[in-house]
């Protein structure tokens, strides 16, 4: 296995890009992967795939729109209105079941096809809906169990498991893609680029962490 080279399973959203950026940052060579899983907004992949071209990565899209049709929600069914908030007994209609399970099981097949042993998402438990796909319990149960369906050494990679949507910002900064982050990913549910329609819940989620970011930095320039 190729251990310096990095598989980030990529979506051109404000979480994603950061992982590409640190794995550019982490490995010698890294490659992302997109997937049409049957979202709404196809131009998603395009995003995902110029913003790879200027991180000067190798990019490939897979079509795996069946899962869209599996089970029922609002990012891959049109006639369904999309939730704004979580409601309380269950999960969010913006919830795919099984969303992350199929990404990083056919990255990791991806992935060893071509060496690689190291796989990197940007699923975090810190600063979202709570969907369960997102858990560091669940992305660790899944390393061991492909590990044991290849008979490989894949390491999961989830730099963002632990931190909040500011430190998210931060670590853009850090990584010196904080306007790229900021003007050109796509996280908005309703399929608007950089700051996005405003109201979603990802949309709201993105902008609570950027001014918390900016509020921090604004204070350590003033102190
Ligand atoms: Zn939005």
């Amino acid at each position: 296995m190729n251990k310096e080279t990095a598989l980030v399973v990529f979506s051109g959203g404000q979480d994603s890009t950061t992982c590409l950026f640190w794995a550019k940052q982490m490995f010698r060579q890294v490659r992302a992967l997109s997937f049409r899983y049957g979202q709404k907004h196809q131009q998603e992949v395009e995003l995902a795939a110029s913003i790879a071209r200027r991180a000067d990565v190798a990019f490939e899209a897979m079509d795996i729109s069946f899962i869209g049709r599996l089970g029922r929600n609002s990012l891959t069914d049109s006639t369904l209105a999309m939730d704004e908030r979580k409601p309380a007994d269950n999960y969010p209609n913006t919830f795919v079941p099984g969303r992350n399970l199929f990404f990083l099981s056919i990255a990791a097949v991806y992935a060893r096809e071509r060496g690689i042993n190291h796989l990197v998402t940007g699923v975090s438990q810190t600063d979202f809906s709570g969907y369960p796909d997102c858990r560091d319990a669940f992305i660790k149960s899944l390393n061991v169990t492909l590990n044991l369906a290849m008979d490989e050494q894949f390491v999961i990679h989830t730099p963002l498991m632990w931190i909040d949507k500011a430190e998210t910002w931060a670590l853009a900064d850090r990584l010196g893609v904080f306007e790229l982050v900021r003007n050109d990913t796509l996280t908005c549910y309703n399929g608007i680029p950089g700051d996005g329609c405003g109201h979603c819940p990802a949309c709201k989620l993105r902008r609570e962490g950027l001014e918390q970011y900016e509020a921090v930095k604004k204070k350590r320039r003033t102190a």
